[in-house]
């Protein structure tokens, strides 16, 4: 067996495009991505996957379960919705609606400002296009001026009831705060990249999109010497994207979805257990 240590560049990309491989659109149903391809047109899967991102946080099961009731209330037509949205009318429509810590005015007050920004720029692509600078060096620093100009249009447009708490400010995931912002960079990396999987809708470098970092993918990367940093910081996330970088200089992120799917989908043991790891494609250079 080759010692993890040992393994050449060239070893660690051929495990991890296998990886790539093997796991395709047949395992979207673990994944809320699998909520913006029950659409087909751009225009709806763009207002989705901001959607969608913005409350992948808990378990897949109700993370779908809770963005299934969204679209529900929206007529299933999300484009449509957003740009006929009447918040006055609509507001008691939602009023039992819930998602942990966020409530519906969180939801509709972020609704209320992408209508504004899509009588704007007519697509929300061209919208986060418009923000990117070529001295971007990540695209969480794009997607920031786009959250900023989403707050002042909060701030200037917005006359109804407001939420108590903090979800209207959680829903829109802020990458100039340094955090790992993971619910931002997944929704950059579905709507940039283009695979099976990913949609590549928006026309942004997919050499600046920084992995999505989760305690999977922090773990699972850690064990592959991906990093060798512990937590689920931005930094951790920049870490990790600049080794993958070795491998795939043009498209890093590519990796995330197979990698996470190892500790979603449980194949992935916090402790080295023989039949599973065994069976692993990225054995050969786990140091676990
Ligand atoms: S070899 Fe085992 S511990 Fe290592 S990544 Fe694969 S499943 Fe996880």
């Amino acid at each position: 067996m080759i010692r993890p240590r040992n393994a050449t560049l060239r070893k660690r990309k051929q495990l991890l495009d296998n990886l790539y491989n093997a796991f395709d659109a047949s395992y979207i149903a673990s994944d809320p991505i699998q909520m913006v391809h029950r659409f087909e047109q751009p225009c709806d899967q763009e207002i989705t996957a901001v959607l969608a991102s913005a409350m992948a946080f808990g378990q897949v099961a109700q993370i779908n379960k809770a963005l299934s009731s969204v679209l529900t209330l929206m007529n299933n037509q999300p484009h449509y919705y957003v740009t006929h949205f009447d918040p006055e009318r609509e507001l008691p429509r939602w009023q039992k609606w819930y998602y942990r810590m966020i409530r519906p005015e969180d939801v509709l007050r972020v609704l209320y400002a992408l209508k504004i920004i899509l009588q704007k720029h007519q697509t929300l692509g061209k919208w986060i296009e418009s923000h990117y600078r070529n001295e971007d060096v990540h695209l969480g620093i794009t997607w920031s001026r786009c959250v900023d100009e989403l707050k002042d249009t909060d701030k200037k447009h917005w006359q109804w009831r407001r939420a108590l708490g903090v979800g209207f400010t959680f829903l829109l995931a802020d990458p100039s705060k340094k955090s790992a912002c993971k619910r931002a960079f997944l929704m950059l990396r579905w709507m940039v990249r283009k695979d099976s999987i990913d949609l590549g809708l928006w026309n942004l470098p997919t050499s600046k999109l920084l992995i999505p970092v989760d305690t999977h993918i922090q773990r699972i990367a850690l064990y592959i010497g991906l990093t060798k940093r512990t937590d689920t910081s931005q930094k951790t996330a920049i870490e990790i994207t600049d080794t993958l970088k070795k491998l795939d200089a043009i498209d890093p992120v590519k990796y995330d979805f197979a990698i996470c799917r190892l500790g979603i989908l449980k194949m992935c043991p916090r402790k080295r257990r023989i039949v599973q790891c065994h069976a692993c494609p990225i054995y050969d250079i786990c140091l676990l």
